[in-house]
């Protein structure tokens, strides 16, 4: 195997958090994104600009659900693994993920806070939109439910809190965190795109509906 096709979903994830950064997901250094191959696990490493993520940044840990392995680290060693890697591996382990997005998006902090205002635990509810259907199992006239978590000082906290709310929560692939954002995943990186985008505009509608009045 030549060496940029055995890091070729490296190069996906630099590619893709360059349009997230576009999208104001990742702004900040803020959120990430991890995609499993036949090779492991790939993850965006933390605290840096994710709009400048090169291939040779990137993570490869072994996709054992125990611990994180790295298997190849980043050819700068001075990157550090995300601090969302427990909360990625959540996705993999529960779900069988093939891919995990994680969005600081303004529209997840303020759907979530229009929903549960004192900033803890709670659901976002959407129904009536066309979007909808761009999620598992989700029709337009359906109700879609999404689990808010409250935030905890350190990302890594988050895991136990996030995993009961996917075990409660089992028909929809999204976790809120109060405050923070929201780690939505799907069977493989596409799927997950999808529900990210469609989960943004519906989030998105809510607060827009919720500023003009109308009762969404
Ligand atoms: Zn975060």
């Amino acid at each position: 195997m030549a060496a940029s096709e055995a890091r070729a979903t490296a190069a996906l994830i630099s590619e893709l958090c360059k349009q997230f950064y576009g999208l104001g997901w990742v702004s900040g250094t803020g959120g990430g994104i991890s995609i499993r191959d036949d090779r492991g696990v790939w993850m965006a490493p933390s605290g840096v600009q994710k709009e400048r993520i090169a291939p040779q940044d990137v993570f490869l840990l072994e996709a054992r659900w125990d611990r994180a392995e790295v298997i190849e680290p980043p050819a700068n060693p001075a990157l550090r693994l995300s601090e969302c890697q427990p909360l990625f591996f959540n996705a993999f382990r529960l779900r069988g993920a093939g891919a995990v997005i994680h969005s600081h998006s303004l529209w997840a902090v303020l759907a979530a806070r229009v929903a549960c205002p004192d900033g803890g635990a709670g659901v976002f509810r959407s129904r009536n939109l066309e979007m909808q259907k761009g999620l598992r199992g989700v029709g337009c006239f359906d109700e879609l439910r999404v689990p808010i978590i409250p935030n905890t000082a350190r990302e890594a906290q988050l895991r136990d809190s996030m995993a009961e709310a996917m075990v409660a929560h089992p028909d929809v692939d999204a976790v809120l965190v109060a405050g923070h954002g929201i780690y939505v995943w799907g069977e493989d990186w596409v799927r997950a795109k999808t529900q990210a985008e469609c989960l943004d505009y519906l989030m998105r509608a809510a607060v827009e509906a919720h500023r003009l009045g109308l009762p969404l």
